[in-house]
């Protein structure tokens, strides 16, 4: 690794240095790379441009966190962004990077006034904002921002394209002449220019060219699966592969670390590589790897950097890797010298979003796969276990065992004998409860999730009602609600699956039980509805006979009742 590539190189502070070794970062992204040094060194205003999911929020936050004066009193940064979702990731994201007593806060719609103008009061060096809730504080007076220096555009485009030009305008006029203007955004559509001529004073725009590499030596698959059930998917890939042979991927220290505990746990031969791994215990774990006595290993993209181990069968994308060229470095390990690997990709609701800009950038035909079965997973097993007997019956080389054969076939038939050695040789290796339950979430190729909300028309709600609460709650659009069925005690709408967590997330906040989830199977759950309600003895709660779901009537009742008025 070249000084250029480190963190260190960019002029940042030991203690700045040291929030990011916690974190797990190894080495900027090209866009922390261009950007950090210009912010942390000059006082233009500038223009980043990046795809999605290549750490812009640290490329901003990092020089801001590390100027920015702690509990000064007054808002000295705030970040524009154009929805909740991200004005809570884009928080989360500077908090764990923050050293210090530096305050950041979310203000957004939806949320109480009240409890944001007590932490207002307080005082909040650092606000992450939507336009609308951020220009009502302004209006109201209770947000003052006379002594901002930094205020930053993020997600530019998005925050255009959902109409929060005029918000963004108005809030401009309420900063001091002399604020920073930082403007980032994936794409430079030409509204954005239009914006930055307006405002912008001196502007350097940094951008970060995407790549175009081929991958076509590469079979490339993708599974949606949940961050939580991304290991028992892993495990069943390793399960149906006999030979497999294969290096996962991790965005940090701390995933490789959790990964292999993980494996080892399960009985896999597993070896982690990162950033932290001393050169020595490098040379003997990759050693150990090319020689097949552990066959996973599990890695941080900089550690798999000059890793030359051929013919393996395949790359796991456990995480989404920071860009496309990442990815495009990532899977072109497999597939070397004509042989053609797998590379598999496992893709949460959070990664979707940046996994459809990437897929686009890197123009590969990366096609969606279900996660083996357990069925699958065990008849393989059986498979393997079949050919493993017959190689050894071809050797003709257990003399010794054969006086005891005969032994045991004196005193037992030859189905019990078998399988009584089947087991002692494979465990528990057949058993299917050993293969935790792996939820699909219901993702159609158009694009759209379906989402299951606690509530309906006996809750007074009306296919309008429940587009309306939608938009309320969530800030979706009309247009992205589709398909709205409204049951008596539950509804089902059609939105773009990008934003399925958001809106849950949204209708689902500050109440005890969830009252909305992604939908995995709409018709098992219509169907299963009214046979229970028939079936009901009267003494049967309510919050147990639907579907099994953990959706208690009540509470979900109470929950909207209360948000109803
Ligand atoms: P963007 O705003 O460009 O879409 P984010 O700032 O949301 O991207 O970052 C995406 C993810 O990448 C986050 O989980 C973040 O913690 C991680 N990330 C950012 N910078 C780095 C880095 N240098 N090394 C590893 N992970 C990083
Ligand atoms: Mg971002």
């Amino acid at each position: 690794m070249t000084a250029l590539e480190t963190f260190e190189s960019l002029g940042l502070s030991e203690t700045t240095l040291e929030a990011i070794r916690a974190k797990g970062f190894e080495i900027p992204s090209p866009i922390q790379r261009l950007t950090i040094p210009v912010l942390l060194a000059n006082q233009n205003d500038i223009i980043g441009q990046a795809q999605t999911g290549t750490g812009k929020t640290a490329a901003f936050g990092l020089p801001i966190l590390e100027q920015a004066l702690p509990a000064s009193g007054k808002v000295q940064a705030l970040i524009l962004v154009p929805t909740r979702e991200l004005a809570l990731q884009v928080t989360d994201e500077l908090l764990s990077l923050r050293t210090g007593k530096i305050t950041v806060s979310a203000i957004y719609g939806g949320a109480s006034y009240d409890e944001q103008l007590r932490r207002l009061k307080k005082g909040i060096d650092i606000v992450v904002g939507t336009p609308g809730r951020i220009l009502d504080h302004l209006h109201r007076g209770t947000l003052d921002l006379s002594a901002l220096k930094w205020l930053v555009l993020d997600e530019a485009d998005e925050m255009l394209n959902m109409g929060f030009i005029d918000d963004v305008d108005e809030i401009l006029s309420y900063t001091p002449e002399e604020r920073r203007l930082l403007l980032f955004s994936a794409t430079m559509p030409r509204r954005i220019s239009d914006l930055a001529q307006k405002y912008m004073r001196d502007v350097q725009v940094l951008k970060v060219e995407a790549t175009h590499l081929t991958t076509d030596l590469t079979d490339q698959i993708y599974f949606e699966v949940r961050e939580s059930d991304k290991f028992d998917a892993l495990t069943r890939i390793i399960d149906v592969e006999p030979e497999f042979y294969a290096i996962v991927f991790c965005r940090t220290k701390v995933a490789v670390d959790e990964l292999v505990n993980r494996l080892l746990e399960r009985g896999y031969l597993a070896d982690g590589l990162h950033g932290d791994v001393s050169q020595a215990q490098r040379e003997k774990i990759l050693r150990k790897f090319k020689r097949r006595f552990s066959n996973i290993l599990v890695a941080t993209d900089v550690a798999a950097r000059g890793i030359d181990v051929n013919n393996l069968t395949h790359v796991i994308n456990y995480s989404l890797p920071q860009d496309s060229e990442s990815y495009v470095h990532r899977i072109g390990r497999t597939g070397r010298a004509g042989n053609q690997g797998t590379a598999i990709t496992f893709i949460s609701h959070s990664e979707y979003r940046q996994f459809l800009a990437m897929r686009k950038e890197v123009k590969a035909d990366i096609r969606k796969e279900e996660i083996p079965t357990v069925h699958d997973v065990i008849a393989l097993k059986k498979q393997h276990i079949l050919s493993e007997l017959e190689e050894t019956i071809e050797t003709q080389m257990f003399d010794e065992y054969a006086g005891m054969a005969e032994t045991i076939l004196a005193s037992h038939t030859p189905e019990t004998a078998l399988a009584a050695l089947l087991k002692m040789s494979f465990k528990n290796d057949l058993d299917a409860s050993s293969y935790p339950e792996i939820r699909t979430f219901s993702v159609d190729r158009k694009g759209t999730a379906r989402i299951f909300i606690a509530v309906g028309r006996r809750d007074g709600f009306t296919p309008r009602r429940i587009v309306e609460m939608l938009q309320r709650e969530s800030g979706l659009p009309d247009a992205h609600i589709n398909d709205v069925k409204i049951m008596d005690e539950f509804s089902f709408v059609t939105i773009p699956f990008e934003e399925a967590e958001h809106v849950t997330r949204c209708l689902n906040k500050g109440s005890k039980h969830p009252i909305a989830e992604i939908a995995r199977n709409e018709k098992s759950v219509r169907r299963a509805a009214p046979r229970r309600k028939d079936g009901r003895k009267g003494k049967t709660s309510r919050s147990k006979d639907r579907a099994g779901r953990r959706v208690p009537r009540k509470a979900a009742d109470t929950e909207f009742r209360r948000k109803r008025r």
